[in-house]
């Protein structure tokens, strides 16, 4: 079997990463749906959400107390004629307050006009019609003034946002309990390999059951797209390339296996046969080396419209994820994510690590930007993290007891424990 005969293009992890970025930025948007607000959390908004009224729409107290103004209580203690009580909801705008007059208020009221501010009832005793303030106030403490979170058709939320339980409840209190989110991509999903079999068969002594097409489907759920999950190709080009041809029909394809340097990795081999256009065949990471990003000229290789799009996109774009189910996970968020979430309609966001203190020293060799397992532990503000002792990229027990992964820049040879590092939620 020859050699596959793709230029090898080996980028940084950064490089790699901008490479795909780029190409997610200028896909175009896909079709559209109705989703219920109560079903919308994790879709992509699909239309941009504006302040249907003033937020908040009068201004409001922030606390139960004494609307007053703070004029009235520049000698202290203060004594106010209380007017009236204001509750939230009234059913009538409330009536101004003068000089020397105060408002019994609850949180939520409509601070009334003339009022500057409000006095948190701890501070006062109210006896009869009056009530004592013990203590001095600046204006505007307090209150929300009308408009002052959202001004009347203002953006609340962008198209492309991820509805979070913030976006839901923005959503909701301008009264959107439908709204307009993207379809979710199709990505057909490849696992390759003569050794490997379905979750159905009894595997013979050397084979190995198909994990990766699960993980990649929770993957692509989690990331907001529908997994197609297309039968394992074997290492054999014609069905293999009929296979790719098939998941190519799909928004997007992620194969796994087959693009090391073994004689029987046909994958890229395939693809080039096709008239495949490399990106790159191999990112300095460790796990994940072997990386494939490319795309084929969707003519080239059956046009099918994303349904509803407004045109069929003139490429289709492919991942070939490395075979050791580590790897395939890790690569996934690396690179196939931010195109699937690109597929999905959402608007792109850099990949952004949090840090927490080493717990034991970590030795690697230089060259590679490792993702390696670990577990984050700790309570509140203590955290700290460590690697997994693993097999390897092949060692899905050891990711299964990982939370993280701790990154290591491609320069460091030692991080001696108590030492920041780099952790990747996930
Ligand atoms: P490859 O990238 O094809 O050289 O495969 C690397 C390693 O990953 C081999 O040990 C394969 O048996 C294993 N592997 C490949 N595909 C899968 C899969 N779908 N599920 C589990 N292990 C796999
Ligand atoms: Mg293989």
């Amino acid at each position: 079997m020859p050699a596959p005969p793709t230029r090898s293009l080996v980028l940084t992890f950064e490089d790699a990463r901008r490479v795909v970025e780029d190409h997610a930025s200028r896909l175009a948007p896909g079709a559209q749906e109705t989703a219920d607000l109560l079903h919308a959390a994790g879709r992509i908004l699909a239309e941009p959400i504006a302040a249907d009224r003033d937020i908040p729409p009068f201004p409001r107290s922030t606390r139960d107390g004494y609307a007053v103004r703070s004029a009235d209580l520049s000698k202290l203690p203060a004594k106010l004629a209380v007017m009236g009580e204001i509750k939230a909801g009234p059913l009538q705008a409330p009536s101004a307050l003068n000089q020397g007059e105060a408002f019994s208020i609850m949180t939520g009221a409509p601070v009334p006009p003339g009022a500057d501010s409000v006095v948190m009832v701890e501070y006062t005793s109210q006896h009869g019609d009056s009530v004592e303030i013990a203590k001095g106030i600046a204006p505007g403490e307090n209150i929300v003034h009308q408009g002052a979170e959202a001004k009347h058709g203002s953006l609340l939320i962008g198209r492309g946002t991820r509805l979070d339980e913030a976006a839901i409840a923005l959503a909701a209190s301008v009264g959107k309990s439908r709204l307009q989110v993207s379809v979710r991509p199709r990505i057909a999903v490849l696992t390759t390999g003569d050794e490997i079999v379905e979750l159905d068969a009894a595997p013979g002594p050397t084979q190995i059951r198909n994990s990766n097409s699960y993980s990649l489907a929770a993957q692509i759920q989690e990331a907001g797209g529908d997994p197609v999950l297309l039968p394992i190709a074997p290492d054999e080009p014609r069905r293999l390339r009929q296979l790719i041809e098939q998941g190519l029909q799909s928004d997007l394809l992620l194969m796994t296996g087959g693009v090391s340097m073994g004689r029987y990795d046909l994958v890229e081999q395939v693809l080039a046969e096709m008239q495949a256009e490399f990106f790159f065949t191999g990112a300095k990471i460790q796990p994940g080396r072997p990386v494939v990003f490319g795309r084929v000229d969707s003519c080239g290789a059956g046009t099918h419209a994303r349904a509803g799009a407004s045109a069929p996109a003139p490429y289709k774009y492919f991942f070939g994820l490395p075979g050791n189910p580590v790897s395939t996970m890790v690569t996934f968020e690396l690179f196939a994510r931010p195109m699937l979430e690109a597929l999905a309609g959402m608007s792109p966001r850099q990949l952004s690590f949090l840090h927490a203190r080493l717990k034991s020293g970590i030795r690697v060799k230089t060259g590679l930007k490792r993702f390696l397992p670990a577990i984050l532990s700790g309570a509140y503000e203590e955290s700290q993290v460590e690697l997994v002792p693993w097999q390897g990229s092949g060692d899905i027990a050891a990711r299964s007891r990982a939370n993280c992964y701790i990154v290591i820049p491609p320069d460091r040879e030692q991080i001696l424990a108590a030492e920041w590092v780099a952790v990747m939620l996930r």
